[in-house]
């Protein structure tokens, strides 16, 4: 799998990308286009580079410009109500730093949605769910207008999915 980085053709912001992402995604203004080197045969592998999440994380969610009210990001975030209600319902353990939080429901309770924490991907829909960093860089995270990841759907604002695929994208690939 190569890594390769092209400009945004909306904002000029640079993209970093591999030939197996078939459309592409900038995460600062949602601009989507086609990859212009698109390989549907390449193989999706990708390896851990970083042996540091909290130090990813802290870069990644650090640089967000995304300002949708049902996210929270921070490096890391160091209270409030919506830390305390995702660690209780998404099952984070308290050694765990939160880097970001995405509550999914509608009046703000933190019952579903994900966070980003030192040891992996948590999350509450149906049940509460777990990625290690390492599972979540294989994961399957579609540009669409919600999130998925792998099993795991989470409903959003058409626009603000768009942003937090290509979020999770931009993750998977600097972790
Ligand atoms: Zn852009």
């Amino acid at each position: 799998m190569k890594n390769l980085t092209t400009m945004c053709t909306g904002c000029g912001a640079p993209l970093n990308y591999s030939e197996t992402e078939e459309i592409l995604a900038c995460e600062y203004c949602g601009c989507q286009f086609q990859n212009p080197h698109y390989d549907e045969n390449a193989p999706v592998i990708r390896t851990r580079k970083s042996d540091d999440a909290d130090a990813v994380l802290s870069a990644v969610c650090g640089a967000s410009t995304i300002t949708a009210k049902d996210c929270s990001f921070g490096t890391p975030i160091t209270g409030g109500k919506r830390l305390a209600r995702a660690r209780k319902y998404f099952n984070i353990p308290d050694e765990d730093n939160v880097y970001m939080i995405y509550d999914s429901t509608l009046l703000g309770s933190c019952k579903e949605g994900f966070a980003l924490c030192s040891s992996g991907f948590y999350c509450c829909i149906d049940g509460t769910g777990y990625l290690s960093w390492d599972d979540f860089i294989q994961a399957n995270i579609p540009l669409e207008g919600s999130v998925n990841v792998n099993e795991y759907t989470f409903i959003t604002a058409t626009d603000t999915g768009k942003l937090l695929s290509a979020f999770l994208q931009k993750l998977q690939n600097r972790l």
